[in-house]
């Protein structure tokens, strides 16, 4: 077995600035020289996983394909599925699944060290953040390469350089690369260059500082980063290079770019693969011909710009477009490879509540209404109305996990005439609660890691929709909820053309629903979404962004 080589990410300056992207990004420069590559994300933060986050706080919550029993001491033990966003970006790169263990967090770092503290594992010892946490950082890293032996292992250190809770990692960095064997580990710092207009330059000053501020942690970067509108000049990269200590060649560009994807293309024409690959003393040097060529056709699919389709997400978190970002590049994914674009207008549910005329306003304008998943019940009633607008007018429509819920909320009021009809997450005491927990929810008591989650099977019904869209019997989805749509009250609608397109194994649970008399209105209580990946988009999707398009061609 070859030994694992380690590369490690850092961020300075600012944060925000795409260095998710940049990680999985250089884990692609690996993988096109036909090396099996892996990730991990470390999140400074006190949580245990991001899953009780609001996404207006941190963003989206990624959903992996398992579930992990993390085990901090005898005795205790939790769920985690749920993780960082970054990981999907990863899986969508890189076209394979992560595992929630990669995703490192202070909270279970320190909680471990804290439970085996008092099953008496330490006994006699003070508990110090160096050695105890910094080990535990360490064991957890060593953890991920033990267990999916990867070639390379990209850790991508959240935050930004300087931040208080950032730094035992940062201690644990410096020690993993010196107790480990030359050659076998690199550090790459990322930073923001700003441009001042005035001057018109790009200024490296913030950059020296952040630099400074990691060598005073004992780390020396090996490649510099730089985040800049355009490409950094040479005149900044050979300051970077002699202020911060490396060669002109490891000071990178990252410029912005409208395709995401290209980024690992970007890096390679400026040799940043072939100067890691020797620094690690890889035996591949150069990028495999033919990996390259496959990533450069799927890129162009997504830069080619051609006809439009547009997309309707109302919902309460679209003021952040990131709460949404595995849906909006599930969307791109589809129309890529459908040879169109995508425009996706992002409402404010609350805003329908408020003036319900903006309703048609808003919606007669788009080809395809999504309703996005979601939890509690700020702006619910508007996303209802705009489930009851797609019925009415018959407009192409796909709901996912709460957004189907909302669409049966919607089907029971105003089809069948179940006057308050609710999901009991919003009015328990609704006279009709057609949407309910799950009957396994009942007795939870705990938020953390408590939904039903993570990959499951899904059964499709023959001759629906959704199984055109999938073509086979058995699907595996990704889910993250604790209410479903009530099989007793859907089968209330069948006269009315409602179908349970889908169910899980026991038959009981709705999976899925659709309208068989309207164009297409489909409500998933999955999450398609996070399977859908640059090279293969997801199935249901595609055939959703298609139905817009055609009703777009039809009108
Ligand atoms: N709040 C809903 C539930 O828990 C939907 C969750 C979601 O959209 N992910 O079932």
């Amino acid at each position: 077995m070859r030994a694992t080589r380690f590369v490690f990410i850092t961020g300075g300056v600012l944060s925000g600035i795409g260095k998710g992207v940049v990680s999985a990004s250089v884990a692609k420069l690996f993988q096109l020289r036909g090396y099996k590559v892996d990730m991990i994300k470390i999140d400074p933060y006190l949580n245990v996983d991001p899953g009780t986050l609001n996404p207006i706080e941190h963003g989206e919550v990624f959903v992996c394909e398992d579930v992990w029993t993390f085990k901090p001491a005898p005795a205790y033990s939790f769920t985690i599925a749920e993780i960082d966003q970054d990981f999907g970006t990863y899986e969508r790169f890189l076209d394979i699944n992560m595992h929630p263990q990669n995703n490192i967090t202070s909270g279970q770092v320190y909680l471990t060290v804290i439970l085996r503290e008092r099953s008496g594992e330490y006994l006699g010892k003070t508990i110090q953040v160096i050695p105890h946490i910094t080990e535990e950082i360490k064991n957890r890293i060593k953890l991920v390469a033990r267990r999916s032996q990867p070639d390379v292992l990209v850790v991508e250190i959240g935050g930004t350089v300087g931040d208080i809770e950032a730094m035992p990692f940062l201690e644990a960095v410096r020690q993993f690369r010196l107790e480990s064997p030359p050659n076998t580990t690199a550090l790459i710092h990322v930073t923001l260059i700003p441009f001042l207009k005035t001057v018109k330059q790009q200024k490296t000053k913030p950059t020296q500082h952040s630099v400074r501020e990691l060598q005073s942690m004992g780390l020396q970067p090996d490649v510099i980063v730089g985040r800049a509108e355009d490409c950094l000049t040479p005149d900044v990269r050979r300051k970077i290079s002699l202020f911060c200590n490396v060669p002109e060649e490891a000071v990178i560009s990252d410029p912005d770019l409208n395709v995401v994807y290209e980024l690992p293309l970007v890096f390679e024409s400026q040799g940043l693969g072939r100067y890691l690959a020797k620094l690690l003393k890889l035996e591949q040097v150069d990028a495999r011909p033919t990996l390259v060529n496959e990533w450069e056709k799927v890129v162009s699919l997504y830069k080619t710009t051609r006809d439009k389709v547009t997309i309707a997400m109302p919902g309460k978190y679209t003021f952040i477009h990131d709460s949404y970002i595995s849906i909006n590049e599930a969307l791109k994914h589809s129309a890529a490879h459908l040879g169109l674009n995508v425009e996706i207008r992002y409402i404010d549910s609350s805003k329908f509540e408020e003036d319900p005329g903006l309703v048609e306003e808003e919606l007669s304008q788009v080809d395809g209404i999504l309703l996005t998943p979601g939890f509690g019940s700020r702006g619910v009633e508007g996303m209802i109305q705009a489930a009851r607008y797609a019925i009415e007018k018959d407009r192409v429509f796909l709901g996912i996990c709460f957004g189907a819920q909302l669409l049966f909320v919607a089907f029971c009021r105003y089809v069948l005439g179940m006057k308050n009809a609710h999901s009991t997450e919003v009015d328990p005491s609704t006279p009709f609660p057609v949407v309910d927990l799950l009957p396994e929810q009942r007795n939870v008591a705990d938020m953390g890691g408590t939904m039903r989650l993570g990959s499951q099977d899904v059964y499709l019904v023959r001759g629906t929709r959704l199984y055109q869209a999938y073509g086979t019997d058995v699907i595996y989805e990704r889910f993250r909820h604790r209410y479903h749509i009530v099989r007793e009250y859907a089968l209330k609608g069948r006269d009315n053309g409602l179908v349970v397109s889908a169910v899980d194994r026991t038959g009981s649970i709705v999976n899925a629903i659709e309208l068989a008399d309207r164009k297409w209105i489909v409500g998933v209580q999955f999450h398609p979404e996070f399977k859908s990946r640059a090279v293969r988009p997801s199935p249901i999707y595609s055939t959703f962004v298609r139905s817009a398009y055609e009703q777009k061609r039809a009108k």
